[in-house]
């Protein structure tokens, strides 16, 4: 059965980009445009995995994570960050949120259904605890 991935992203073209790449790959997508959004059909859905932007006006990524992992229907979601930021420390600014990975923007479209079909193949899960992530 094809997975379902929920992209939560600000701006259209990358919204659209990233739906034609997964569709093309196989996955059934749902969209959302702001965190909010993202956050109730997360719940509601309970997707395979999470897309999620970092920079997003009203409830961004961090926000909308730090949601999703306290909701004991949505707490061990595998949750991607889609970041455009450069920086370095970002990396484990991430992962210490909680994210199980991230990609950087703009997307590579070689890496994307890469790192999908890794993420998705191998257990992963947070400890609820600590937030940190565990695979295996
Ligand atoms: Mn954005």
């Amino acid at each position: 059965m094809a997975k379902t991935i929920l992209i939560v992203e600000d701006n259209d073209k990358n919204r659209i980009l990233l739906r034609d790449i997964l569709t093309f790959h196989g996955y059934k997508t749902m969209e959302a445009s702001d965190g909010e959004e993202g956050v109730s059909l997360a719940k509601e859905m309970k997707p395979d995995l999470v897309l999620m932007d970092i920079q997003m006006p009203g409830m961004d990524g961090f926000e909308a994570i730090r949601v999703l992992r306290k909701d004991p229907m949505t707490w061990n979601l595998i949750i991607i960050a889609l970041t455009s930021f450069a920086m370095k420390g970002d990396r484990e600014k991430i992962l210490a949120a909680g994210f199980n990975d991230y990609l950087a923007k703009p997307i590579d479209t070689r890496k994307l259904p890469q790192l999908m079909e890794k993420v998705l193949k191998v257990n992963v899960h947070v400890e609820k605890e600590t937030n940190v992530c565990v695979r295996g």
